[in-house]
C-alpha cells in the first residue's frame, strides 16, 4: 500500500500524511492481499477479514485480531487491536487496569495517579453499521496499515506510543454483502455515476439494516441482535475512553463531526462537550488544509441512548458520529454535475479517524483523568440525588423481570436483588426485587434507561413550537422516550433510603432449578411474555396447550385469563419432564393441579378452554411494506418467541393458497398500489373463512380505505374530521356555513385564512402513551389493564363502534396520556380515548389492527405481548 495510499491521498487530496512518511513494504498493502487497491473496489466481508489477518501476521507483536460475534447469516465480526509490542505482550494485565481505571471505588488516589500515568488511551474506530454506507470500513483497513505501516511520521509514532486503537472495520458485514451484491449486479461495462441507475439504486430492503432488517445504530441498549451483544461485550471488556461511529448521508452533502446537533442528551458532561468542541477542532483543522468541506452541529443529535454515539457516552467515553457523503458505489454525479468517488469518503474518514487518534494520543493524560471522573462524579450523583435507587418489583410475570435484569447486565449496570423483604417509608417489596442503585459508574445509562422522563433542553423545544407553526419539519432526529420499566410493564419505584437485605444479583442459569411437581390433572401457567413463549415451544414439541378465556380460582389461587393449561390426560407421560424443561428455560411458573374442580370461574373441562393451534403465520415481506415493520415482526416471532413463520412478498399475495396459513400479518406499509381490489376480495373472503388478520401501523390505515373497507373505522385529520380521500368526499358534504347578509365583513386575519384546509396532524415524535385495555378480551391475556405503547406516526383511529368490534386498546384520557416523551399538547387532546388495539370480527375470522408497531426495534416488550396474543390466540377464538 505504500504506493497506493501516499499516491493516492497524495493526488487526490493534500494529504493529511506528512510528506516524510514512508510505508514499511513488509506490512502489506490492501492490493497485496485481496488483489484490489484503495478505492478501486468496495471491499468485501470476507476480504476485510482476510486483510485483517494478513496485518496481525505481518505485525504479531503489534496487531491482534479478535472475532468479537457472529451475524444472522454466520458472518464473523472482528476487531483489530493495535498497541505497542510492550503493551500487547501484557495485554491482559493492561486491560485490567483499564477496567480499574473505570470503576473508581476503592481506588486509592496513588493507583489511581499511577493508571493515568501507565495506561494508554483507548480509541475505539466502529464502522460499517449501516451496510450500505461504504467507504468508512475501506478507510478503517487504510488506516490499520499506516497505524502499522508508517515510518518517520511523528503522529504515527504519537498514537503508536500513547493509545491502544480497536479498529472494527465492519459492524454490519451482512448488510454490506447485500449491498454488495446489488450494486454488483446493478453494474455494466463501466461504474455509472448516475443516481438513478440500477447500481445506486438497493431496492427493498437496501443493505443499512442487518439480516432481520434492524437498524443497528438503535439497538446499543436494546441488544437485541447479535452483533450488538457481542459489541456491547467488547466496549466492557475495554472501556474505551474514545467511540467514533463512522457512518455516510446523501451523495449531496459533505462531511459532519462532532459537537453534535441539540438536542443533548442531558446527562452529558460539560467535560464531554468540551471533548467534542476540542475533537472537532482537530479534524476541522484537517479539513480546512485540504480544502474539504464538511458541517457540524446541524443534524445528527445525541439524545437517544440507543446510538453508537450516545450508549458509549452514557458511560464516560468520548462518543462521536462521523458521516460522509456516500457515492453509494464508486462514483456518483452530484447535483452540481461534479463526480464523488468512492475514494474520496474513504480519503474523509481517513482523515478525520486519523485526526481522532492523534488527538486522543496528544490529549491523553487529560482523556483518562476526565473518564475517571466522570465515573467518579456519576457514583457521587447518585449517592446525593433524592432517589438514591430504582426498585424493580416482580409482577405476575417473572420472565419479564428477568429479561429486564439480564438486558441491564448486559450494558455494564450493577444490580443488586433482595434477599427478604425491602422497605422504604410505607413502602415495602417482596423478596426478589431487583435494586438499581445509582451510585455505580455506570449510574448516568441506569437515569437514561428508568427515569421516567428525559429532559430536553427548553430552548430546543420552543424552537420546534415555532417551527411546527410554521409547518416546518421538527428537527427531532429520533424518539423522545424509551422508559425500560415501561415499555417491559414493569413496576419500577425510585426511593431514597432502603432498608433491608440485599446482595448482588447473578442471573439466573436455566435447568438450576428443581424439576415440575407432578401433576394429577394438569399444570397451570398464567398468561405472559414467559408463557407465551413456552407456550409455542410446547405446542411444537407435541404437548396438547389449551388457553382459559376468563379467569378462574383453584385450590385457593386466583389465575387469571390466559392461562395455559396442559392437561395430564391428553398429554404423554413424558410431559412432565418436558414441560418443566421448557418452563424453566423460559422462567415461567407451571403450578400443578390434582384437581379440575374450580371454586369459582371457568372450569378446566369448559367450552370456554380453548385449544392452542400451532399457527401457520404469513407474513407480507418485501415493497410495499416498511422493512423494519417487517424485520421486527419476523424476528420477534421467530427469535423472541420460537414461533415459525412464512415470509411472502407481498407481489406474490395473489397467487398464494392462503387457505394454507391460519394467520396473516401485514407489516407497516401502504398498500394501495400493490393490493388491487382482486386481492383485497380473496383476502376478505379468507378472514371471512376463518383467517387472522393482523395489521401494524399503516396497514391498519390501509385497512380502512373505502375500497378495501376491513376495519369499520377512519384516521382523523387535525381538526378531528374522518380522513376520506377528496375523491370520495359525498358531494355538498363540506358546504361553508351560509352567512348573515347584515354582519359587517370581518377583518382580514391572515393567521386564520392560511390554515390548510384539510391536513393530517403532525407526527408525535416517538413518545411513551398510555393505553387501557379492555381486561375481558382475550387479546389483553397476560396483562393488567394497562401498557404503554410508543407512538410514532400521525395516526388517529376513531374507536369502532360496539356493532363492529371491539376497542381492545384505547389511548388513557388527555392527564393521563403521556407516560414519557414529547407529545405536543394539541396531539394529546387528538390521541386521548382515541384507538390502538381493534378486534373486528368478520365472517369465521378477525381482523385486529394496531395503531402503531407494536415491535417497535424489537424491545417493546409489554406490546409485543399484544401482537403474539394476537397471532397465537386469534385461530384458538
Ligand atoms: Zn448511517
Amino acid at each position: 500500500m505504500l504506493a497506493t495510499l501516499t499516491l493516492t491521498l497524495a493526488l487526490a487530496v493534500p494529504s493529511p500524511v506528512s510528506s516524510e512518511t514512508r510505508y514499511d513494504p513488509r506490512i502489506p498493502t490492501l492490493k497485496e492481499v485481496v488483489g484490489h487497491g484503495l478505492g478501486e473496489e468496495i471491499t468485501s466481508p470476507d476480504h476485510i477479514g482476510a486483510y485483517l489477518k494478513a496485518l496481525a501476521a505481518a505485525a504479531p507483536d503489534r496487531a491482534r485480531v479478535v472475532e468479537y460475534a457472529r451475524s444472522e447469516e454466520g458472518r464473523p465480526l472482528h476487531v483489530l487491536v493495535l498497541g505497542s509490542p510492550e503493551r500487547l505482550a501484557r495485554l491482559e494485565e493492561v486491560m485490567k487496569g483499564l477496567r480499574a481505571l473505570a470503576d473508581p471505588r476503592g481506588l486509592s488516589p496513588a493507583d489511581a495517579d499511577r493508571l493515568v500515568r501507565e495506561m494508554p488511551a483507548v480509541v475505539w474506530l466502529v464502522n460499517g453499521v449501516h451496510g450500505n454506507e461504504i467507504s468508512s470500513p475501506d478507510a478503517a483497513l487504510a488506516l490499520a496499515h499506516h497505524l502499522l505501516a508508517a515510518q518517520g511520521d511523528a503522529g504515527a509514532d504519537l498514537v503508536r506510543r500513547e493509545t491502544i486503537v480497536l479498529i472494527d472495520p465492519l459492524q454490519n458485514p451482512d448488510g454490506r454483502a447485500r449491498f454488495l451484491a446489488t450494486n454488483r449486479l446493478g453494474r455494466g461495462a463501466s461504474p455509472d455515476p448516475e443516481p438513478a441507475s440500477a447500481e445506486h439504486d438497493e431496492g427493498w430492503p437496501g443493505g443499512r439494516s442487518n439480516h432481520y432488517l434492524f437498524d443497528m445504530n438503535r439497538d446499543w441498549f436494546a441488544q437485541t441482535q447479535p452483533e450488538t451483544r457481542g459489541r456491547l461485550r467488547l466496549f466492557l471488556d475495554w472501556y474505551p475512553h474514545v467511540a467514533v461511529d463512522l457512518h455516510e448521508m446523501g451523495g449531496d452533502s459533505t462531511y459532519f463531526f462532532a459537537p453534535p446537533a441539540k438536542p443533548l442528551n442531558p446527562h452529558i458532561t460539560r467535560a464531554q462537550q468540551e471533548w467534542h468542541e476540542s475533537f472537532g477542532r482537530a479534524i476541522a483543522s484537517r479539513f480546512d488544509i485540504a480544502g474539504e468541506p464538511y458541517f457540524v452541529r446541524e443534524v445528527f443529535d445525541a439524545f437517544y441512548p440507543g446510538y453508537g454515539e450516545t450508549w458509549p457516552l452514557t458511560h464516560g467515553t468520548i462518543g462521536m458520529t462521523f458521516e460522509q457523503a456516500s457515492a453509494r458505489g464508486l462514483v456518483f454525479r452530484r447535483e452540481d454535475d461534479t463526480e464523488l468517488t468512492f475514494l474520496d469518503g474513504i480519503h474523509n474518514h481517513f482523515r478525520a479517524s486519523l485526526a481522532t487518534v492523534e488527538t486522543a494520543a496528544a490529549g491523553r493524560e487529560k482523556l483518562l483523568r476526565d473518564f475517571l471522573e466522570f465515573r467518579r462524579s456519576a457514583v457521587a450523583e447518585g449517592e446525593s440525588g433524592a432517589v438514591r435507587q430504582y426498585v424493580l418489583v416482580p409482577g405476575a410475570d417473572a420472565a419479564r423481570l428477568a429479561r429486564l435484569a439480564d438486558l441491564l447486565v448486559g450494558q455494564g449496570i450493577e444490580l443488586r436483588v433482595a434477599a427478604g423483604k425491602l422497605e422504604a417509608g410505607a413502602r415495602t417489596f417482596p423478596a426478589g426485587s431487583i435494586v438499581v442503585p445509582l451510585a455505580q459508574p455506570a449510574g448516568r445509562l441506569v437515569r437514561n434507561l428508568l427515569d421516567p422522563r428525559i429532559s430536553m433542553d427548553e430552548s430546543f423545544l420552543k424552537e420546534q413550537e415555532r417551527r411546527r407553526k410554521k409547518r416546518l419539519p421538527d428537527e427531532i432526529y429520533d424518539v423522545t422516550a424509551w422508559n425500560l420499566p415501561l415499555v417491559f410493564d414493569l413496576e419500577c419505584v425510585g426511593t431514597g433510603v432502603l432498608a433491608g437485605e440485599t446482595r448482588p444479583f447473578v442471573p439466573v442459569a436455566a435447568g438450576g432449578e428443581p424439576p415440575l411437581a407432578p401433576a394429577k390433572v394438569a399444570w397451570l401457567l398464567p398468561w405472559g411474555s414467559g408463557t407465551t413463549a413456552a407456550a409455542v415451544e410446547a405446542v411444537e414439541a407435541g404437548l396438547k396447550v389449551r388457553v382459559a378465556e376468563a379467569g378462574s380460582k383453584l385450590g385457593g389461587r386466583a389465575f387469571p385469563a390466559g392461562t395455559a393449561i396442559v392437561r395430564v390426560a391428553e398429554n404423554p407421560e413424558t410431559a412432565r419432564e418436558t414441560l418443566g424443561r421448557i418452563a424453566r428455560r423460559h422462567h415461567v411458573e407451571a403450578v400443578a393441579v390434582d384437581s379440575g374442580y374450580v371454586e369459582e370461574g371457568v372450569s378446566l373441562g369448559s367450552g370456554r378452554v380453548r385449544l392452542l393451534k400451532k399457527p401457520r403465520v404469513l407474513l407480507a415481506w418485501d415493497r410495499p411494506t416498511s422493512s423494519l415493520s417487517a424485520g421486527w415482526a419476523r424476528w420477534v416471532l421467530e427469535r423472541r418467541y420460537g414461533q415459525a413463520v412464512t415470509a411472502v412478498r407481498v407481489s406474490s399475495l395473489g397467487r398464494v393458497d392462503l387457505a394454507r396459513y391460519d394467520v396473516l400479518v401485514l407489516p407497516s406499509g401502504d398498500y394501495n398500489e400493490a393490493l388491487g381490489r382482486g386481492a383485497v376480495k380473496r383476502l376478505r373472503d379468507w378472514v371471512e373463512a376463518g383467517g387472522t388478520l393482523v395489521a401494524l401501523g399503516e396497514a391498519s390505515r390501509w385497512l380502512t380505505r373505502e375500497k378495501v373497507s376491513l376495519l369499520a373505522t377512519t384516521t382523523e385529520l387535525r381538526d378531528g374530521r374522518p380522513e376520506t380521500e377528496p375523491s370520495e368526499e359525498k358531494e355538498g358534504a363540506e358546504k361553508p356555513p351560509a352567512k348573515d347578509k347584515d354582519a359587517k365583513p370581518e377583518p382580514f386575519d391572515l393567521e386564520k385564512a392560511i390554515q390548510p384546509e384539510r391536513e393530517r396532524p403532525d407526527a408525535v415524535p416517538g413518545a411513551l402513551l398510555r393505553v387501557v385495555l379492555d381486561p375481558e378480551h382475550w387479546l389483553s391475556a397476560g396483562t393488567d389493564g394497562e401498557v404503554h405503547a410508543i407512538v410514532e406516526s400521525r395516526r388517529v383511529f376513531t374507536p369502532l363502534k360496539l356493532d363492529e368490534g371491539t376497542n381492545v386498546g384505547v389511548y388513557a384520557k388527555k392527564d393521563e396520556v403521556v407516560g414519557s416523551g414529547l407529545v405536543w399538547d394539541d396531539a394529546r387532546e387528538r390521541l386521548a380515548q382515541k384507538a390502538f388495539l381493534m378486534h373486528q370480527p368478520t365472517g369465521e375470522g378477525h381482523v385486529i389492527a394496531f395503531a402503531e408497531d407494536p415491535n417497535h426495534r424489537g424491545y417493546a416488550e409489554a406490546t409485543e405481548l399484544l401482537f403474539l396474543n394476537a397471532v397465537l390466540l386469534g385461530p384458538a377464538y
